[in-house]
C-alpha cells in the first residue's frame, strides 16, 4: 500500500483518455442550471509539474499529453472532445510551454460553476499526496466549493450520495495497487447506484492480463443493466513499438511505463458521448499509438 504516486504517471495516455472523457461528462452535466456535486474518491495530488523529478524519471507524459500537444491534432483543430480537453490543459500553461498537468481535482475545479454553486469532494489517503493536495486546494479560486478528506474514498462516498441537488458525478480512479480495489469498485458502484440511480459514474481501470481486470468491466456492465441504466465503456490502447520488449506483466504498479492500455466505464453517460468518442478516438490513437496492437474501442448499451 502507498507505493503508488500519480506524479510518475501524470499526463500519460491513461490520463489523456480519463481527463478527456471527464471534461465531456462535466460539460454535459453543466448544460442544466441545477448545481452538481462531483465526488473524486481517489484524487491524487491535484497538480503535477511535468519538469519535476517524478515526471522526468518516468517520462510517461511524453507518450501522452506532450505527444498530443505537439501533434497536428493540437494545431489543426481536433475533434471538439479533444480540443476542449487540450484547451483546459493549456489554461494551466499560459506561457505556452507545457509545464503543469492538472489532475482530476483541477480538471473539475476549472469547470466548476459559482452560480449555480457546484461542489467538489476530494478523497486522498496517501500522506504526502494528501498534503500536496491540501496545499493546491488552498490556492484554488473556488476553494469554498471544495472539500478534502484524508479518508478512504470508497467509504467516504457513502455519505455523499445522493447529493442535495440529485445531480452529480462520482469519479472512481484507484491505483489498483491492491487486488481488493477491483472488488471494492464494484461494491461502491452497487451501493451508490441504490442510493443515487440517476447519478453519473465514471471508473478508470487498467487493461492488463489479470482476471480481476477483465472481470471489472463485466461486473460494472451487469450492475448498470440490473439498475436499468445506460452504460459506456471506452478503451485506448497505444500498442508497442515493434522493437520494444514485451510489456511486463503488471504487478503492484499497474500504471508503470509497461501499461499500454486503459479504459473508462461510465454509467448514465451523456447520450452523445459514444458517437463523439467513436469519432475522437481514431485520430487520437493515430497520434498516441506506438505500433503493434494500437487500438480503440467504444461499447455502449442500455
Ligand atoms: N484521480 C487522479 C487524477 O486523475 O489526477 C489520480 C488518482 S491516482 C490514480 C489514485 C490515488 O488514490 C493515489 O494518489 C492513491 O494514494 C489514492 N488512494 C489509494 N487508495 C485510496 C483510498 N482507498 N481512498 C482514497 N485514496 C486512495
Amino acid at each position: 500500500m502507498f507505493s503508488y504516486r500519480h506524479g510518475f504517471h501524470a499526463g500519460n495516455h491513461a490520463d489523456v483518455l480519463k481527463h478527456l472523457v471527464l471534461v465531456a461528462v462535466l460539460r454535459h452535466l453543466m448544460t442544466k442550471p441545477t448545481a452538481i456535486t462531483v465526488v473524486d474518491t481517489h484524487a491524487g495530488a491535484g497538480l503535477y509539474r511535468l519538469d519535476s523529478d517524478f515526471a522526468g524519471t518516468s517520462g510517461e507524459a511524453a507518450d501522452g499529453i506532450v505527444k498530443l500537444m505537439a501533434s497536428p491534432l493540437a494545431a489543426e483543430g481536433a475533434h471538439p472532445l479533444v480540443a476542449d480537453y487540450l484547451d483546459l490543459v493549456r489554461g494551466f500553461n499560459r506561457e505556452g510551454r507545457l509545464k503543469i498537468y492538472p489532475g482530476s481535482p483541477f480538471v473539475v475545479h476549472a469547470l466548476l460553476r459559482r452560480e449555480p454553486r457546484d461542489r467538489l469532494w476530494l478523497f486522498e489517503l496517501h500522506p504526502t499526496d494528501s498534503k500536496a493536495l491540501a496545499g493546491h486546494v488552498a490556492q484554488m479560486e473556488k476553494v469554498r466549493q471544495v472539500g478534502q478528506k484524508r479518508e478512504d474514498g470508497f467509504e467516504g462516498l457513502k455519505a455523499l450520495v445522493p447529493p442535495p441537488s440529485r445531480r452529480g458525478l462520482v469519479l472512481i480512479d484507484p491505483s489498483f495497487e491492491i487486488k481488493t480495489d477491483y472488488t471494492r469498485v464494484g461494491a461502491a458502484i452497487q451501493d451508490a447506484l441504490k442510493r443515487f440511480p440517476t447519478g453519473s459514474y465514471m471508473v478508470w481501470m487498467p487493461v492488463i492480463p489479470r482476471p480481476e481486470a477483465h472481470a471489472l468491466p463485466r461486473r460494472l456492465k451487469t450492475l448498470a443493466q440490473q439498475a436499468g441504466r445506460p452504460w459506456l465503456h471506452a478503451m485506448l490502447h497505444i500498442g508497442q513499438a515493434d522493437e520494444a520488449p514485451a510489456a511486463p506483466l503488471a504487478g503492484a504498479g499497474v500504471r508503470r511505463p509497461g501499461l499500454t492500455a486503459s479504459s473508462v466505464f461510465l454509467i448514465n453517460p451523456p447520450h452523445t458521448l459514444a458517437a463523439g468518442l467513436r469519432e475522437a478516438l481514431p485520430p487520437l490513437v493515430e497520434v498516441l499509438g506506438r505500433g503493434r496492437g494500437q487500438a480503440w474501442k467504444v461499447e455502449n448499451g442500455g
